[in-house]
């Protein structure tokens, strides 16, 4: 089944056009990246389907859903979310209540303990600061708490802005790993936005490259990571 397919989306700041006439088909258990350098339009990507912003021209289909001009809360409702770029988390609040946060539109209330105990085999390093301030956390945790707020909501699709940005090569290691292993466990669809090319395409299946808001190049991870004109512009080879 098709889980995300963007049709001919056309995002615009004002007059500025972002995204021209983009193209994007997501299946079910697949982990996709698109890639691009600074400004290419991979945030308004991603925020083209949570809602944050609308697309001007196109469509964006959630398993067959129009969800084009709904907002925010309601695509988190349907199986959507996003760990922004920048880790967005409270930084005042605890793990634990940062966690809450996540489980906010839950209608199961009692399954969720459970769950934070799944996410904190996931992340063991969370466990030990559950009742630590967010603020507190290394950027390499803070990430690992953006990500495990998403999936306390236990989306079908989780959308990552950037999961790399400002981490040290070993934390990121972990992070794409973590990735890796939430796809391949619990069939969680992602949607992977990078700019270090070379190490979303490890993980991911297919990619997509992100050129001025246009879609330029898509093909499997493996064909990328071959390509020439991938590996010149995009993987300093
Ligand atoms: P980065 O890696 O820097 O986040 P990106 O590929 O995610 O880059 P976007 O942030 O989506 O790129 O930006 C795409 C284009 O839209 C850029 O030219 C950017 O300057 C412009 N843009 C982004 N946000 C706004 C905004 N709020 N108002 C006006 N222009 C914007």
């Amino acid at each position: 089944m098709s889980m995300l397919k963007l049709e001919n989306v056309e995002t615009f700041y004002g007059n500025i056009k972002a995204l021209n006439s983009v193209n994007i088909a997501i299946d079910e258990g697949e982990i996709i990246t698109l890639i691009g350098a600074n400004g290419a339009g991979k945030s308004t990507t991603l925020m083209s389907v949570c809602g944050i912003v609308h697309p001007k021209r196109g469509h964006v289909y959630f398993q067959d859903q129009d969800i084009t001009h709904y907002e925010p809360e309601k695509i988190v409702s349907l199986g959507i979310s996003q760990v922004p770029e920048g880790r967005r988390i409270f930084p005042q609040l605890t793990v634990l209540e940062n966690l809450d946060m996540g489980a906010f539109l839950r209608k199961d209330k009692k399954n969720i303990k459970n769950d934070f105990d799944e996410i904190f085999t996931l992340f063991p390093r969370l466990a030990e600061r559950r009742t630590q301030q967010g603020g507190t956390l290394s950027g390499g945790e803070q990430q690992m708490l953006a990500i495990s707020r998403a999936l306390v909501a236990k989306p079908k699709l989780l959308l990552l802005d950037e999961p790399s940005l400002g981490l040290a090569p070993i934390i990121v290691h972990q992070i794409f790993e973590i990735i890796a292993r939430i796809n391949r466990d619990n069939g969680t669809t992602i949607f992977l936005v990078e700019q270090n090319a070379n190490m979303a395409l490890k993980i991911a299946h297919r990619g997509y490259v992100l050129q001025n808001g246009v879609i330029k190049i898509h093909d499997t991870a493996k064909n990328l990571l071959a390509n020439e004109e991938v590996r010149k512009a995009y993987l300093g080879v």
